[in-house]
């Protein structure tokens, strides 16, 4: 079976500092795979990398067997990768509907403005509804309507997911969905998080939380000094020789 996503040789140094150095592994349709590995280990510019926001040193990301290495960000939500962020950042004006809303990729560009007709008014009932329904499902109905700037951490994480969610991804990749969420919250997130993964879309999960790991994900994989050092199911991370390595500083 194709990968839906495969990194191969990826590798990244800011200015003297490598941080990623030969980094390979593959992600298969359906799973739901935890990213892990030490504070500063470079999970958060992997996922900046594979989602486009920043370049490879060398190496190549490729998605559904196609090469998107370096591929603009936006383009690549259209080919169905999305992604959240460690540290979300809203607009202070808009509600926490307006930012769902806008999050919607398809609603975007020249044409939908120019043809403000009957169409248009349509797609952005249908925007609407998906956004309250996102919105619902992540737990945020009850403050869609207050500006996304006065919503607590944990919700602008949540308010993170739905904006993602709105350009349909196949592929999602989420930086630290718990950090900062009320821990009432998290089987809320891991129950959000399994449905989607029912309904036949792939995650990929950077988390350090380890009780949340071992819930929601299938298998993980360890980044330590550069490198991929270990894949295996969540109940096995502890009897890893490699993993507990990486976290001792050995
Ligand atoms: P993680 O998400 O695993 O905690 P990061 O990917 O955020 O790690 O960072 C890995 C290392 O790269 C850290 O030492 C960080 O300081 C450094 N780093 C990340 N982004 C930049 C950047 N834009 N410029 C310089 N150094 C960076
Ligand atoms: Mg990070």
């Amino acid at each position: 079976m194709r990968a839906i996503l495969e990194v191969r040789n990826l590798a990244k140094a800011f200015g003297a500092f490598q941080v990623l150095e030969d980094v390979a592994f593959q992600v298969q349709k359906g799973e739901i795979v935890g990213l892990l590995g030490p504070n500063g280990s470079g999970k958060s510019t992997l996922l900046n990398i594979i989602s486009g926001f920043i370049a490879p040193d060398k190496g190549t990301v490729m998605l559904d067997g196609r090469d998107v290495t370096s591929v603009p960000t936006f383009r690549i939500v259209n080919e169905g990768l999305a992604r959240t962020f460690q540290l979300p950042i809203m607009p202070q004006k808009m509600s926490v509907l307006e930012v769902a809303m806008a999050a919607d990729t398809t609603m975007h560009g020249v044409l939908p403005t120019l043809f403000r007709g009957a169409g248009f008014c349509k797609a952005e009932r249908d925007t609407r509804e998906r956004a309250m329904q996102l919105l619902d499902e992540l737990l945020l109905t009850r403050v869609m309507h207050l500006p996304a700037s006065a919503i607590s951490g944990g919700q602008k994480k949540l308010l993170g997911i739905v904006c993602a969610l709105m350009a349909r991804p196949r592929l999602l990749m989420l930086d630290e969905p718990t950090a900062g969420v009320h821990p009432n919250l998290r089987q809320d997130i891991v129950r959000a998080l399994h449905r989607l993964n029912d309904q036949g879309m792939t995650l990929v999960i950077v988390e350090h939380d380890m009780h949340f790991i071992r819930e929601a994900c299938n298998r993980c994989i360890v980044l330590d000094q550069g490198h991929i050092v270990a894949s295996c199911k969540p109940e096995e991370l502890a009897s890893n020789e490699r993993v507990v390595q990486a976290y001792l500083g050995a």
